[in-house]
């Protein structure tokens, strides 16, 4: 199977372009990466993934930053604005109240545009560069969109985003405005925007940079290969876990596939590769209901609703790549609810990070899975938090402290605080 972790590796096919192909994960089929503009399996349209004849090590990892990773990549440069080398920050009163042997926090917040999408739109837009497209676009829940429109704009492209009316946190509809995207609102919510999309890209309107894009998932595998760096460095050992928050399961995927290849290159044996934990709003969880179910496929949830508005979807594009992400490293699936995500979110501003409220799912995750006995008490844990608090300042101020009108003088500010 092509995506177990069994460390075989791949055959290298005739229309490879210097070490590097696209193959389809259902039927195998395998098509040059640069030729032509597919998303899909011309055959069966599944999905597709990038493909390595030199599978990376850590030794080849040099300089800083998502182009550190240069040799697990499909190119050696990209359009950048130095996206990745994210904290991996300690948390050590969050660590003694889960209670487990170490928590880092891994905050994708502090990318350039605020979220981990800047890592995978580092590459996709310099692949649409690459096939000479001019016209790029996506669907999104609000952090896609800004990243789409700040890369875009470096590198000269047109940029086209369709977002859900009204279930767009403020500060990513500012970044994609100012960034010059333009901004089709739909109403409808994300999955019914990103129908629309796969339309205008299949019809060959505009380049998609969806999570469905398999280059974007290249640069999102920077995020795996940076927490097992800083593990390494830290504990001389990589995480037992790795949690983090589910909308199209991009991530997830994304690791997987970091780790998949390092097993393939002998740098990492299959037991020692982190479980997945997939954390989903009680409110959008197809992928909990699939893992639960033990189902091959999601069930598409038309409805779907959740504070947590990056996560707010209901049927997951890269299921199929990360079921058995999560399965074969032993991991799991796990809901919250919105108080949880909100309370989790106090508890990361209370270590001084700021986060979005679906970041904060991680963190709300773990806690529960604790509380379950699932997670023990020796493990050490990475939380992926994927998005800044000021993307949604509405969120961050109804989970934190009113402000406080006082008198404008000293005497009536004292009188305030001593009442
Ligand atoms: C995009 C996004 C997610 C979802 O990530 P997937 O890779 O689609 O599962 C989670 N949190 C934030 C803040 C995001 O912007
Ligand atoms: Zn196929």
């Amino acid at each position: 199977m092509s995506l177990s972790l069994s460390g075989e590796k791949p055959a290298v096919p005739d229309d490879a372009d210097d070490g590097v192909w696209l193959e389809c994960i259902e039927c195998g089929e395998t098509f040059a990466p640069f030729d032509d503009v597919r998303y899909t399996c011309d055959e069966c349209d599944g999905l597709l993934e990038v493909r390595y004849a030199d599978l990376p090590t850590f030794e080849d990892f040099e300089g800083e930053g998502v182009w550190r990773y240069t040799a697990a990549l499909p190119l050696e440069e990209g359009v950048t604005t130095q996206e990745g080398a994210t904290p991996l920050y300690e948390v050590p009163r969050l660590e003694e109240s889960v209670g487990i042997e170490a928590l880092r926090i891994k905050h994708e917040g502090m990318n350039p545009t605020g979220s981990f999408k800047d890592r995978g739109m580092t590459v996709g837009v310099a692949v649409a560069r690459e096939l000479g497209v001019d016209r790029l676009a996506c669907a999104s829940t609000g952090n896609t969109s800004a990243a789409l429109a700040a890369y875009g704009s470096r590198g000269g492209m047109e940029t086209l985003v369709l977002l859900p009316a009204g279930k767009v946190a403020a500060g990513k509809i500012a970044q994609a405005s100012l960034h010059g995207a333009r901004i089709l609102e739909v109403d409808g919510n994300f999955d019914t925007c990103l129908d629309i999309v796969q339309d205008l890209a299949s019809r060959g309107e505009a380049y998609l940079l969806n999570s469905l894009n398999p280059f974007r998932l290249e640069g999102q595998k920077t995020i795996g290969l940076e927490i097992l760096e800083g593990f390494l460095a830290d504990y001389d050992a990589v995480p037992d876990r790795i949690v983090l928050p589910v909308g199209n399961a991009g991530n997830t995927s994304a690791l997987y596939k970091a780790f998949r290849e390092l097993v393939q290159a002998g740098e990492l044996a299959a037991d020692e590769v982190p479980k997945l934990v997939g954390v989903q709003a009680e409110g959008a969880a197809p992928m909990v209901e699939a893992i639960e179910n033990g189902a091959d496929e999601i069930r598409r949830w038309d409805e779907v609703e959740t504070r947590a508005t990056a996560i707010r979807i209901g049927n997951p594009v890269n299921a199929p790549k990360a079921l058995p992400g999560i399965r074969e490293t032993g991991g799991t699936a796990i809901s919250v609810t919105d108080e949880e995500i909100t309370e989790a979110q106090r508890d990361l501003a209370g270590e001084g990070i700021g986060v979005e409220p679906a970041s904060a799912a991680s963190v709300a995750g773990l806690r529960k899975l604790r509380a379950e006995g699932v997670v023990g008490d020796d493990e050490r844990v990475a939380c992926l938090t994927t998005g800044h608090l000021l993307k949604d300042p509405d969120a961050a101020a109804a989970a934190g402290n009113d402000p406080e009108p006082v008198a404008a003088e000293t005497e009536g500010v004292l009188e305030h605080l001593q009442s």
